[in-house]
């Protein structure tokens, strides 16, 4: 007994100074909304380059199907695909008829919607303080549920309040400052669905979002921080510019049919009013099958993990890339889009990641979103939620 006691009092001796003594790590977080992975390729992104050399960087960054904002956000800080976090499109309807819309202030808020577990909620059950200067699903009402610092979405928000707002968090006393923060910049996705990939009003977007890159890390750098805070640049999808004579009308394809649409430019779901007619809608549309394809719910390739969800409709239309659906008269005149097939190197993103966890001057292959979530894990050493799509083992080569 004496023997044991000596033992267990050594152990405890031993395991508490090393827990105690090991900080918490921090982590930045940031999204540029719809940078592809080529912008960073340029010759116009200095800062991008000079991480290359200090961090880790992917040759593309493979989002979740369907291509898109908040699908993509969600799938990065729950590490599950669009189909099993819930939010498998920007806006789509529940089987009540209750819709989800990334504009509508209410449903955003709704924890409802949002059936995974983003990192701040785990890390919090872990006792780590998060923030977030804007991410998808950052504002629901629980408490439980969101970062224990974040801001309401303002899409006109100048940049310079959005980095002087995370120094301050990063300045505050430690009992009370966050280890992980997120922030997100829409301009690359905003000026690429104005002006289109090859324009010069994205380079200059580009660089734009580049040389905020150097601010960033420079005013880390002036708190005395620049050791410690791991710093993580991704984008959720990519973009590509559509063709003159790309533009699809699946309502004339379906004719006088009463069907519910959920439509965007590369996806448009479609549920006929009657039952009977699932059967006959897609016929068209299979007959009239160029540029797109379509499928039954359940046939959706499994590759693109987008069939088991109850808010998918029966009848599933994609656009080749290049085109663009419609469904009757559309006013959005975007010259580029985004959301089609995730493995299509046009919509793959762009992952940096520099800091003290990271490997120095390692450049990898395709790196996946879903797998952000338990590699967060890894770095604060906590326990994630087992029943996601990321896997740890497909990018913990990235840390040291
Ligand atoms: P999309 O290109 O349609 O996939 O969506 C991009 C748009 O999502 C951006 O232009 C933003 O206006 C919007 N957005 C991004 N994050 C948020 C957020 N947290 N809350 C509300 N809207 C957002
Ligand atoms: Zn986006
Ligand atoms: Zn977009």
């Amino acid at each position: 007994m004496k023997k044991i006691i000596s033992v267990l009092l050594f152990v405890l001796f031993w395991i508490s100074p090393i827990k105690a003594s090991e900080p918490q790590p921090y982590v930045l977080l940031i999204s540029l909304d719809g940078f592809r992975w080529d912008y960073a390729e340029r010759g116009i992104t200095p800062n991008l380059d000079k991480i290359k050399q200090e961090g880790v960087s992917a040759l593309s960054f493979k989002p979740s199907f369907p291509s898109v904002t908040f699908p993509n956000h969600l799938s990065i800080i729950t590490g599950m695909y669009p189909q099993n976090h819930g939010l498998i499109l920007n806006f789509f309807e529940n089987l009540y008829g209750e819709r989800y819309r990334l504009s509508d202030t209410n449903a955003v808020k709704n924890p409802a919607w949002y059936w995974g577990e983003a990192f701040w909620e785990t890390a919090r059950r872990n006792k780590i303080i998060t923030a977030s200067y804007y991410w998808p699903g950052s504002e629901v009402w629980d408490e439980n549920r969101r970062p224990n610092y974040y801001k309401a979405y303002n899409h006109n928000e100048p940049h310079e309040n959005k980095i002087n707002g995370i120094i301050e968090w990063l300045k505050l006393p430690y009992n009370e400052r966050p280890h992980f923060i997120t922030l997100y910049f829409h301009d690359t996705d905003s000026e690429g669905h104005k002006h289109g990939t090859n324009s010069p009003q994205i380079d200059s977007t580009i660089a734009v979002l580049d040389s905020l890159i150097g601010v960033i890390r420079q005013r880390i750098e002036l708190i005395g921080m620049k050791d410690s805070v791991n710093i993580i640049i991704l984008s959720d999808h990519g973009m590509s510019n559509i063709r003159e004579d790309g533009i699809i009308n699946i309502k004339e394809i379906i004719g006088e049919i009463d069907c519910d649409v959920n439509s965007s430019s590369a996806i448009t779901m479609i549920k006929p009013k009657n039952e009977k007619d699932i059967e006959l809608v897609f016929n068209k549309l299979k007959k009239a099958e160029q540029n797109y394809k379509v499928y039954y719910k359940k046939d959706v390739p499994a590759y693109w993990n987008f069939s088991r969800n109850p808010y998918i409709y029966p009848i599933v239309v994609i656009a080749d890339v290049g085109y663009k659906l419609i469904y009757g008269k559309s006013t959005y005149n975007a010259v580029a889009e985004h959301g089609y097939d995730s493995h299509h190197i046009d919509m793959h993103g762009i992952f940096f990641a520099v800091g003290s966890k990271f490997k120095k001057n390692y450049r990898v292959g395709t790196l996946e979103n879903v797998d952000i979530y338990p590699l967060l894990c890894e770095i604060f050493k906590i326990d994630g939620r087992s029943n996601i799509d990321g896997n740890i083992n497909r990018i913990k080569y990235l840390l040291k």
